[in-house]
């Protein structure tokens, strides 16, 4: 296979089917890398690394998609955790692959999709870094010394990272921006075991109404009045159903109705043409709704 051959078949990204025979691009890549650094050129191997990132990007934010079909949300989530890192690495090597191989409709969408799932906090651990290597030469990083090996740039097609070989486990907290976003809390089971107790009605409303991954859509948020009767079940002491934190006699009940989120989505038209979208709105149930 040639690089044009790998870049005709990323190209075709949105008729990718979810199980491609993705590991035959990913030998190819492998192989016409090794045969560019051993003509010493760094330029082509450097190249066919970003058609790698372009690739696992693609393969990440695919399977996301799919997990979201099929319900398993935390696993969707870690899928767009993937490509959000992986796409940061491709950004700070600027190319023409830019506007290709739809990497600036994924850009667009894996944050929009974040914003859509309901993790607020995430388990943060600390720690002390006590031992850094070079991924390239596995040399000591020292404050002072380097082993000349810049950080994040392609070296034989492989991008250099610093890899902590020795640190010390200091505390763990709960933070609302975690610098590694699959660190969800879960609630544990009677047997130990993870239970996922999160509301994923926004991710699920959304995904039932798209047909295909690269189906453009949008969502505009706001806030607008329920009627109390959707609310017969609280009490005046209770606390306000808008999730103010006062109680609901002190808070929405004086009001014409309750605040709560209304979310409206503009999405394809399932059997129209990818250009005819139409507007549907959803608002998210409470938590006493929920019970
Ligand atoms: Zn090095
Ligand atoms: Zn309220």
């Amino acid at each position: 296979m040639t690089v044009a051959e790998v870049r005709e078949y990323i190209s075709r990204v949105a008729e990718r089917a979810s199980e491609p025979p993705v590991d035959a691009i990913v030998q190819s890549c492998v192989e016409l890398k090794r045969r560019a650094v051993a003509d010493l050129d760094q330029a082509a191997a450097k190249e066919i690394w970003q058609l790698e990132s372009v690739l696992e990007i693609q393969s990440h934010y695919l399977s996301a998609f799919e997990s979201m079909k099929a319900g398993n949300f935390y696993q969707a989530w870690c899928g767009l955790e993937q490509a959000e890192i992986q796409l940061s690495f491709l950004d700070r090597h600027r190319s023409s692959l830019e506007h290709e191989f739809r990497i600036d409709f994924i850009r667009e969408h894996v944050p929009k999709w974040q914003s859509l799932f309901p993790y607020r906090l995430f388990i943060s651990p600390e720690i002390l870094e006590l031992e850094k290597r070079c991924s390239i030469c596995h040399a000591l990083v020292l404050p002072r010394t380097g082993c000349g090996h810049r950080l994040f740039e392609i070296y034989d097609g492989e991008m250099c990272g610093f890899v902590v070989t020795r640190a010390e486990f200091l505390a763990i907290a709960l933070v609302e921006k975690p610098v590694q976003k699959y660190s969800v809390p879960f609630i544990k089971g009677p047997e130990g075991e993870d239970k996922d107790h999160y509301n994923y009605g926004v991710v699920e409303y959304l995904i039932s109404a798209l047909n295909a991954p690269f189906d453009p859509w949008s969502v505009d948020r706001q806030k607008r009045r329920q009627p109390h009767s959707r609310f017969m079940n609280v009490s005046e002491a209770d606390p306000c159903p808008c999730e103010s934190g006062e109680s609901y006699l002190r808070c929405c009940l004086t009001q014409s109705g309750v605040l709560r989120p209304h979310l409206e989505f503009i999405v394809p038209l399932q059997s129209g043409l990818p250009s005819e979208r139409y507007l549907t709105s959803l608002v998210p149930k409470t938590a006493s709704e929920l019970t």
